[in-house]
């Protein structure tokens, strides 16, 4: 039997078959759990209905999370469907190609507020427009980045706006504890997904995060997918609050040795 038999699971933020959004989905499935999807518009539902298919998930609907009426719409279609709810996951960002390649300190008002909307606000938002049918239990989570506690170059304002979803993961966690409804954090090493290839220097930094981190790998979209069946599951039951690192180890190290250094030794 499956971890995740007889959850219903909502999966927002998926856009083709390498976001992160698609390898939680598939492990979803592989735990038999009861899946929908919602995507960002219009433009993608030709990409992501086939995905769908595949896993056998019938509710797919459409949500711009910028838009309040358009969440709270995405909600009572899903109280209408599914009834309650067990697993929200939020993979969702959104940064400007300029505030992703200037420096920081030129990072636009506009750019600063619609990154923050688009990639923490709505992860509050959702939490509260799904909360009445979230089943005690019930397991909420985003998708973070190192680059929310120590510099990534060109990250910039999204590492701004993954600090804030981290604290927001571990209010929302104080908020909903009593009630039996967690909330945590994965926090993904580098991969290359839509949403990374708009950060400047991603792919030199893809290159050499194996050599840097303590496993000598990269990560897969799968690898995140299977953090998600364990937080999704009783298995983690106990367990709130929470930035959980998928990184081969990454964020452990303090001086980073690269491999031309290690073998010259
Ligand atoms: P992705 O496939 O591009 O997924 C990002 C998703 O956010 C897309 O489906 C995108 O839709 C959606 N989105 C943007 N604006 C939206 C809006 N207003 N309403 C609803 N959805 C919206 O890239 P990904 O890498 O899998 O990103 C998923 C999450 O993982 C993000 O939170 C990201 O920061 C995080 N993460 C990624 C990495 C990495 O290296 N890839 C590492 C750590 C964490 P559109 O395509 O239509 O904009």
């Amino acid at each position: 039997m499956g971890l995740l038999e007889g959850k219903n699971a909502l999966i927002f933020g998926l856009a083709n078959d390498k976001s992160i959004a698609w390898g939680i989905t598939q492990a979803f499935h592989r735990e038999g759990a009861n899946l929908g999807i919602s995507y960002a518009g219009e433009m993608l539902e030709r990409r992501v209905r086939p995905l769908a298919e595949k896993v056998g998930c019938e509710w797919v609907e459409e949500c711009d999370v910028s838009k309040d009426d358009q969440i709270t719409a995405v909600a009572e279609k899903a109280a209408q469907h599914f009834g309650k709810i067990d697993v929200l996951v939020h993979s969702i960002a959104f940064a400007g190609r300029d505030e992703l390649s200037k420096p920081y300190y030129q990072t636009s008002r506009e750019g600063f507020r619609n990154a923050l909307d688009i990639s923490v606000y709505s992860f509050v938002a959702l939490t509260n427009a799904f909360h009445s049918i979230l089943n005690p239990g019930a397991s909420v989570m985003c998708l973070t980045y190192y680059g929310s506690v120590k510099v990534a170059p060109h990250y910039n304002v999204m590492g701004v706006a993954k600090a804030a979803l981290e604290s927001s993961t571990r209010y929302l966690a104080y908020d909903l504890g009593p009630e039996k409804i967690r909330v945590n954090a994965i926090s993904a090493g580098p991969i290359r997904t839509l949403a990374a290839a708009g950060v400047g220097g991603f792919r030199d930094m893809y290159k050499h995060f194996a050599d840097m981190s303590p496993l000598r790998e990269n990560i897969t979209i799968d690898d995140v997918g299977n953090a998600a069946v364990f937080l999704a599951s009783n298995m983690s039951s106990r367990i709130t609050g929470e930035v959980l690192y998928v990184d081969s180890g990454f964020n452990t190290m303090g001086v980073q040795l690269g491999a031309k250094e290690e073998k010259s030794e």
